[in-house]
């Protein structure tokens, strides 16, 4: 988990603060890092406990020499521990609140700091936040609680109180795509990145290391059009692209993940529609998407995405997924 103040786009303010807050002196022990989902607040966390646990905090740290800041760039500094809800639950649990009270009660390892990460606050469960509440009270002194949420709003009010907040906001797309060229990411590639990103840099950063989240987007995309030019009858059997036979768990997330891509394919047909193509964020479908505009009208459109966006609430309500998925299909426009 090696992140630095290096890794970011944009946001200078609230990232000067985070990297400046310890050689400056004006350190707390608790910080609330707000933004939307994947704009960079867990890389941030990350790069900022990196410094927290730098033996050499009173100078410029992270120094990148002492034996803490080798224990991070190996990935596992055991005094920087991360706490994020569990794959198969929706919510942090109390034990492992308690796990972070009791790590916090014993003496770091090899730094002299110890950090905890919480990620998501806002899915604390009820008890969790209120053990928590306690430790961020009233830190051991060595001990830097670090928060991260989406949205600040669902995190318990006595807890947000205790905090020191930075926000993270999106960037201007131009911002985004600049910063990615910067990295060595070239220019067209950058400038979609950017777009589908939607400002938030981290998402583009990260989609720019691993390009198997774009080829799953495309995937997606594929399905979609393939859908829209299939009669209704023969739909069904499409929906097994969608399905792991593995786990539910999985398919929940696979669709999921398609319907999120799906809103934003259909948003652009109804920016195509209204006649701003050039404001489109899926820049390499824009083929697709004026075809769409021309055959359906904006009632159509709109009804697209309001049953996708009711079939994603039903996923996350734990209807069956394969039901869930076979309706939507069958009220999806012919565009055959
Ligand atoms: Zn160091």
């Amino acid at each position: 988990m090696t992140r630095s103040f290096a890794d970011f786009i944009g946001n200078d303010a609230s990232v000067t603060q985070m990297r400046t807050a310890y050689t400056r002196g004006q350190g707390t022990h608790a910080y609330l890092i707000t933004g939307p989902a994947q704009i960079g607040k867990r890389t941030l966390a990350i790069a900022f406990a990196g410094q927290v646990v730098c033996h050499g905090l009173q100078t410029e740290a992270p120094c990148g020499a002492c034996p803490s800041c080798h224990a991070s760039g190996r990935n596992g500094h055991p005094d920087i521990h991360l706490v994020e809800r569990r794959d198969d639950k929706r919510t942090i649990l109390t034990e492992q609140a308690q796990e972070v009270i009791h790590q916090s009660s014993l003496h770091p390892y090899l730094s002299t700091r110890k950090v905890f990460i919480v990620r998501e606050a806002s899915v604390l469960e009820n008890e969790a936040a209120n053990r928590l509440l306690k430790t961020i009270e009233e830190p051991p002194p060595d001990t830097v609680i670090i928060l991260t949420t989406n949205d600040a709003d669902q995190v318990l009010p006595t807890i947000r109180s205790r905090c020191r907040e930075v926000g993270l906001r999106t960037m201007p797309l131009g911002t985004v795509a600049k910063g990615l060229i910067d990295r060595g990411v070239d220019g067209d590639h950058a400038d979609l990145l950017a777009r589908l990103s939607g400002g938030r840099p981290g998402w583009a950063i990260a989609t720019s290391d691993d390009p198997a989240q774009l080829t799953r987007r495309d995937d997606h995309l594929t399905l979609l059009e393939t859908i829209l030019a299939t009669r209704r009858t023969r739909r069904l059997s499409l929906a097994d692209r969608l399905e792991d036979s593995r786990q539910v768990a999985r398919t929940r997330e696979r669709m999921a993940g398609a319907f999120e891509d799906w809103i934003s394919w259909w948003r652009d047909a109804l920016v195509c529609h209204a006649g701003c193509p050039e404001l489109i964020t899926n820049i390499d479908r824009e083929g697709a998407l004026r075809h769409a505009a021309v055959r359906l009208d904006i009632t159509q459109i709109i009804a697209a995405i309001t049953r996708t966006r009711e079939a994603w609430a039903h996923i996350d309500a734990n209807v069956n997924p394969r039901l869930a998925i076979e309706g939507l299909l069958l009220d999806l426009p012919d565009l055959t």
